[in-house]
């Protein structure tokens, strides 16, 4: 049972029924859907309300169970998760993802030595290797197999694609639909040696998507654990915290006074999409980045966070127009309709619309420069 609504509270009281003590405050709050809301968010004891039938209270406890275990393991939490789907809420936790070193065998310090100097950056974020499970000895940075297989944790050994992820869905399902106890322990994937790494690494992208909570491989491959540490960032990001960067005028290749001006907003991957095709240009140039609170460019527009107002004073804060001898800025193709009204609030840059995807700007700019030729 997934938690209850302020609305679904609220149909339990006294208010709802225009029974007595109808808004009667004892519970502190004024009304009972005030104390229904608050309810809703935990802000307040059900007992709080004398009037509330057991009914609700029997569904209230049941609802406001916590689905799923949070395990930490060496400071990496899994588990603690609530809903089935990232847009219901978020996800909490992570698929952490651990590598097995057994120490009895010879090569065990060079692999180790390869995990702990592993690491990728991704949308800013630094990405290493979660856990090391050590068999045959410890390390103090590892935890070995033995205490690992101590913690409340449900174990499924990869052996078929359909049964691994049947029991992955059944398993959350039960946990956060049922808030059934027996399913409430975090689940990882345990994957024996293969040497079909495509593979694995088709079988672990669907297991991080549903609903592994950890990974564990007896092997340590650095295109395999940056392939799936991708798909991971993509999927636990938070959707109502969308990925930033910082709005300021980022450089490429570095340009001077007469080089090209693109535009785009700080939505961290519409940026690194355009920076990455801005970087490998022949050419230098600037990117003058909106502050749109992390949304896409349509979704900023949409929202009256890329405005022409929001540009200009963009542009005055950084002194642009001071700065450049190129008075073209050009804007992302979505937004061509914006391009009278910003000529309209910038005078002294002209808009040139630019391409709707960031792969066509290498083309766009060798057109450009036949044109002006
Ligand atoms: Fe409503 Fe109960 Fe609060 Fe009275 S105590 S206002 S009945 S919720």
């Amino acid at each position: 049972m997934t938690e209850l609504s302020g609305l679904q509270i609220f149909k339990y009281l006294p208010a709802a029924k225009k029974a007595e003590h109808t808004n009667c405050k004892t519970c502190g709050s004024p009304t009972c859907m005030a104390f229904a809301l608050k309810l809703a968010k935990k802000q307040t004891d059900i007992e709080k309300c004398p009037y509330a039938p057991d009914a609700l209270k029997q569904i209230y406890i049941q609802s406001s169970k916590q689905p799923q275990k949070t395990v930490e393991i060496n400071g990496v939490k899994i588990g603690g998760e609530n809903v089935l789907y990232r847009h219901e809420k978020t996800f909490i936790n992570k698929t952490a993802i651990a590598i097995i070193i057994d120490m009895a065998k010879s090569d065990w310090q060079k692999k180790y030595q390869q995990i702990k100097d592993f690491e990728i950056t991704r949308v800013n974020e630094k990405i290493k290797v979660d856990l090391i499970i050590t068999k045959n000895g410890t390390l103090s940075d590892t935890i070995s197999y033995e205490d690992f297989k101590k913690l409340p944790l449900t174990e499924i050994i990869d052996e078929n694609f359909n049964e691994t992820s049947e029991k992955l869905i059944n398993i959350r399902k039960k946990a956060i639909l049922e808030k059934d106890e027996k399913y409430s322990n975090p689940a990882y994937v345990y994957f024996n040696h293969t040497d079909n790494l495509k593979l694995l690494c088709a079988k672990a992208s669907f297991y991080i998507c549903k609903y592994a909570n950890m990974l564990v491989f007896e092997d340590f491959d650095e295109t395999l654990i940056t392939s799936l540490m991708t798909i991971r960032q993509n999927i636990f990001t938070d959707p109502q915290k969308p990925l930033q960067v910082e709005s300021k005028i980022y450089e490429f290749n570095n340009p001077d006074e007469n080089s090209l001006i693109f535009m785009t907003t700080n939505f961290a991957l519409t940026f690194f999409a355009v920076a990455n095709e801005l970087e490998s240009l022949p050419v230098p140039s600037y990117l003058i980045v909106i502050p749109a609170e992390g949304m896409s460019v349509l979704t900023a527009w949409s929202a009256e966070k890329f405005t022409a107002k929001i540009v200009a004073n963009t542009l005055k804060k950084f002194d642009f127009a001071n700065k450049v001898k190129n008075h073209k800025i050009i804007i992302p193709g979505l937004l061509a309709h914006m391009k009278d009204e910003l000529e309209e609030e910038i005078k002294d840059f002209e808009i040139i619309v630019g391409t709707i995807e960031a792969f066509a700007i290498s083309d766009f700019v060798k057109n450009l420069k036949i044109n002006q030729e």
